[in-house]
């Protein structure tokens, strides 16, 4: 099983992946928790390089394609082979996140941007993807240090990256779930977790 968390910054993508995983755990389950970007050795790298405020001028292709190739690196090395032992694998960001942010968030063609992933993935599409929702104010407030790169992104940036996740969750309502994150984590926690429930095998 394959769970993805996504949605804007500071959504809670990371507060709630691991409260699932914990979740998860205490039902028996073995849970591998990772993340994107970075989440191998060259993935770390790979991070460094684009979140970091001297990489500038990296053209949105690149930009792309740096985040496909952790991903490969992610799918080959982390995700396929957790799944493959039964393992339940749940990932802060996939590529939905390459979808809205270097889709809609850079305006490149978003139908592209998935067949560059769909190759670097192999084709391998979570079996639930939870989709943290909060208005972009309230999440760029709640981040403790707006040090990365993409966080000095305009205002309008952030608007269609948010706008790019719902169309996707939208038109994918049998993976998704979608979560109004602006509420209480206990409430939040909950709501995924019977929507996990739901997907888990005996
Ligand atoms: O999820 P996390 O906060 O670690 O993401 C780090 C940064 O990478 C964020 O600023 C996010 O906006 C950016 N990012 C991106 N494109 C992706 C994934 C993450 O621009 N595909
Ligand atoms: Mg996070």
């Amino acid at each position: 099983v394959f769970i993805a968390f996504e949605g804007g910054e500071g959504a809670g993508k990371t507060t709630q992946s691991r409260l699932a995983a914990i979740w998860l755990r205490d039902h028996g389950y073995e849970v591998v928790t990772t993340r994107e970007p970075g989440a191998t050795k060259t993935g770390m790298r790979l991070r460094a390089l684009l979140l970091d405020k001297e990489t500038t001028g990296l053209s949105s292709r690149a930009e792309t394609l740096l985040y496909a190739a952790d991903r490969a690196d992610h799918v080959a090395n982390v995700i396929r082979p957790a799944l493959e032992r039964g393992a339940i694998v749940v990932s802060d960001r996939y590529v939905d996140s390459s979808l809205a942010y270097q889709g809609y968030g850079r305006e490149q063609d978003v139908e592209e941007i998935a067949a560059v992933n769909a190759w670097a993935t192999q084709g391998l599409v979570p079996d639930l993807t939870v989709l943290l929702e909060v208005p972009a104010e309230t999440g760029l407030n709640r981040l403790s240090e707006p040090a990365d790169r993409l966080e000095s992104e305009p205002r309008a940036f952030h608007d269609r990256v948010l706008r790019g996740f719902r169309e996707l969750a939208e038109a994918h309502p049998e993976r998704y779930l979608i979560v109004d994150a602006s509420r209480p984590q206990q409430e939040i926690r909950r709501e995924i977790q019977d929507r996990i429930r739901e997907i888990l095998p005996d």
